[in-house]
């Protein structure tokens, strides 16, 4: 071959090799932005109800354990109505990132709507989920928001749901999350700042 074709050859392969790197640099760009949150870089409702499910189907499988804990910020129209709702929208980036720092890298957190975010915790009971809930309830109400003068006290309440010993066939994530809920339901009935824990077996 002559050596002008060759260097054209040469160059047209490189260029395709730097559109196909650039085409998977954008492909995975437009996942992660598909599956996160882009108020508080949470993973959205859609990972939620796409991974979870998948969670449940493994730990099934396989006889493991599995819980997941709701988490509803208190009282939190009173903060948009005394503070506004762009402080509103810094307590959620906030209470994301004390929930994020305070799970173990295993645990994942997703946004599951307004206020309410869902902890997962894969390879954990529910016995060992309300110590990791009653950890996340303390770690929140002790480090007041500080994006306030003075600084704001924010609590929440925690609704555990999951098995103490192994997930059996056929669990479901919609029975899952509505013992989180019902649990949640009966920390607000308690006052508020609190856990309840509801396990499935
Ligand atoms: P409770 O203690 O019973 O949970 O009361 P609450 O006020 O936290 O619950 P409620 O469901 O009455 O109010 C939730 C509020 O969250 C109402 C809604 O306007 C607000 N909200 C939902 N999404 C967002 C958001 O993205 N940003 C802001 N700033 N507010 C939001
Ligand atoms: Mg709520
Ligand atoms: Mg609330």
């Amino acid at each position: 071959m002559i050596e002008p074709e060759l260097i054209a050859r040469l160059s047209t392969g490189r260029r395709i090799v730097t559109l196909e790197r650039s085409l998977r640099t954008a492909n995975e760009e437009n996942r992660r932005l598909s599956i996160t949150d882009p108020l508080t870089g949470a993973y959205n409702r859609r990972y939620l109800t796409e991974q979870l499910p998948r969670e449940i189907e493994r730990a099934a499988r396989y006889g493991r354990q599995l819980a997941t804990v709701m988490c509803d910020v208190d009282h939190f129209k009173r903060i948009n109505d005394t503070q506004g709702h762009m402080v509103g929208d810094d307590v959620l980036r906030w209470f994301f990132t004390q929930l994020q720092n305070a799970v173990r890298s295993s645990d994942w957190v997703a946004r599951y709507g307004g206020e309410e975010f869902l902890v997962v915790l894969p390879e954990t009971n529910v016995a060992n989920a309300t110590v990791a809930a009653e950890h996340l309830r303390t770690q929140v109400a002790a480090s007041p928001f500080p994006g306030v003068p003075g600084g704001l006290v924010v609590t929440a309440s925690f609704g555990v749901a999951g098995w103490q010993s192994n997930v059996p066939q056929g669990s479901t994530f919609d029975a899952l999350v509505a013992l989180c809920d019902e649990g949640v339901y009966a920390s607000k009935a308690a006052g508020r700042n609190c856990v309840t824990a509801r396990p499935l077996d």
